[in-house]
């Protein structure tokens, strides 16, 4: 069974001609779950017999003549913080280890109605405050490619998940480079659309006015034929775009009209950068100005405050979001027979209020709890204009510095990540070095704009390297067709981890 195709371009032809049954095809991705997930742990859960269903059903569609959308039939993965009727949604949190969803995330009901086989739900930091997919209550996600390092995060169960073929495709949302850097860490690719171009309704909220679910794919178009399904206006969201969702599969598969691209020469040039990453990016751009792109030397001073204001205002959104998880209305709560007494001097609290501390303090893991503090603290009266008003500010400064950016360039080209993949272990309890993996990638969340990673080669010991475009807002067209232009020319062939 495992001998069948497993890349998305050549399973649909050969379920559309009824060649390969989706059942098929879902069976043999269920076999390398079985076979990888004791090594890889990308699953937090996965439902194998309801997944076959459902394929059934599709093949029965099909079976009866019905035009099906190009990608049903094929199996999906799916991040651990969207909501699913059909399994628990956990957020890698004891806090919701049980909590089953009445309701399906808005783009989950488009996969579905698409046709998509949803296999299972994959690893994340908890509730995606990481970048390593180690503190989600499973434990960590280990990287295909070499299982003593990490494969990214928080969305690296579904990176590792499309890495090592346990699934063609997968979903994973993007709060400040959760799509982007696990894609660069397992070799594949990944995009962060526009803020407000894929609904949040049923995406577990981490930080409201930052995250984003997206897909990961193995090429640029599986990301265009996803970014298809999932994109559009959702009344139920706010915050959704009602822009018209463009033909992105059908623009990008036209001839490559050339593009403007901008280096931000101080992130490249500058310190903390890894030298092989440096290298692997200047080829990049040696292939483009081959392609006939033109090169523009770009400058965005604000830039080097983005970590800064991503680590006041992520939190600050985190510790009002998280505040509805008290033991009451969802999930765990801790039993309060086994608390010990007050201890001298300290006022007991009313059995409610216990509760909540307890609940809280046992239910969420250490790095929540941190954040749950720190954003706390920005927010209280006094901090508040210090912290939490001049990150809004300093957030300000640097849209207009992608702003000014975009009026000379058509995309921003650099490293997704400072570092490759690091080791398991070596950054989880040093949080001001977790946070520096951010560097590249929190910029674009800052400014709500769609960005893509995408492999562009490999260090001397076998780690993939991904290079990031970024684009004004709604440019996903755009941003796909230099992606896919740079994928065609040097003839990609995507390649599966081999464990
Ligand atoms: N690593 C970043 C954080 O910890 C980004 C996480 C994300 O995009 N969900 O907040």
């Amino acid at each position: 069974m495992s001998q069948l195709p497993t890349f998305v371009h050549e399973l649909v032809p050969k379920l559309s001609s009824r060649e390969l049954s989706s059942r098929e095809v879902t069976q043999s991705f269920l076999d390398r779950i079985e076979k990888h997930q004791p090594a890889v742990k990308a699953f937090v859960s996965w439902d194998g017999e309801l997944a076959l269903q459902n394929a059934d059903a599709v093949d029965q569609r099909r079976a009866n003549g019905e035009n099906l959308p190009p990608l049903a039939g094929i199996p999906i993965a799916i991040k651990d913080i969207l909501c699913t009727t059909d399994s628990v949604t956990t957020c890698g949190s004891r806090i919701l280890e049980n909590y089953r969803s009445p309701f399906d995330a808005h783009l989950v009901t488009l996969l579905r109605q698409a046709g998509l086989i949803i296999l299972g739900k994959t690893n994340l930091d908890e509730f995606a405050m990481g970048g390593s997919t180690e503190t989600g209550i499973c434990g960590p996600t280990y990287n295909p490619w070499d299982l003593t390092r990490t494969c990214g995060g928080s969305s690296g169960g579904s990176a590792a998940s499309v890495a090592a073929a346990m699934a063609p495709i997968a979903i994973g949302t993007d709060t400040g480079g959760s799509i982007r850097q696990p894609a660069a860490f397992c070799g594949v690719c990944g995009l962060k659309p526009t803020y407000g171009r894929v609904s949040r309704y049923g995406l577990i909220a981490y930080a409201s006015s930052l995250d984003q679910a997206g897909p990961f794919g193995h090429t640029i178009r599986d990301l265009a034929m996803m970014l298809q399904v999932i994109a559009g206006h959702d009344p139920r969201d706010s915050t959704s775009l009602n822009v018209p969702v463009e033909d992105y599969v059908a623009e990008i598969a036209k001839p490559f009209s050339g593009a403007k691209i901008g280096v931000l020469r101080e992130q490249l040039d500058g310190p903390g950068l890894d030298s092989e990453i440096r290298a692997a990016i200047e080829r990049a751009i040696d292939e483009y100005k081959r392609l006939g792109c033109q090169i523009v030397d770009i400058s965005m001073p604000y830039s080097k405050y983005s970590i800064a204001t991503y680590y006041i205002i992520a939190p600050s959104e985190a510790s009002s979001n998280l505040s509805r998880y008290d033991g009451a209305h969802y999930g765990f709560r801790a039993s309060l027979e086994k608390k010990q007494p007050a201890m001298a001097g300290v006022k007991a609290q009313s059995p409610l209020i216990e509760m909540y501390n307890e609940s809280r303090s046992q239910g969420f893991g250490a790095e929540v709890r941190r954040r749950i503090m720190l954003g706390t603290y920005t927010l209280s009266a006094g901090y508040y204009d210090a912290y939490y008003k001049k990150a809004l500010k300093v957030r300000r400064l640097i849209r207009q510095d992608y702003d000014a950016a975009f009026e000379k360039v058509d995309v921003v080209l650099g490293p997704t990540t400072p570092t490759p993949p690091f080791r398991i272990g070596e950054k989880v309890n040093d949080p001001v070095q977790m946070y520096l993996e951010d560097l590249f990638t929190v910029g674009a969340n800052l400014a709500g704009i769609p960005a893509l990673s995408m492999p562009i080669g490999v260090t001397a010991s076998g780690m993939p390297i991904g290079i990031q475009l970024q684009g004004p807002a709604l440019s996903e067209t755009k941003l796909l067709e230099i992606a896919h232009a740079y994928q065609r020319a040097i003839d990609y062939q995507p390649r599966v981890a081999g464990l």
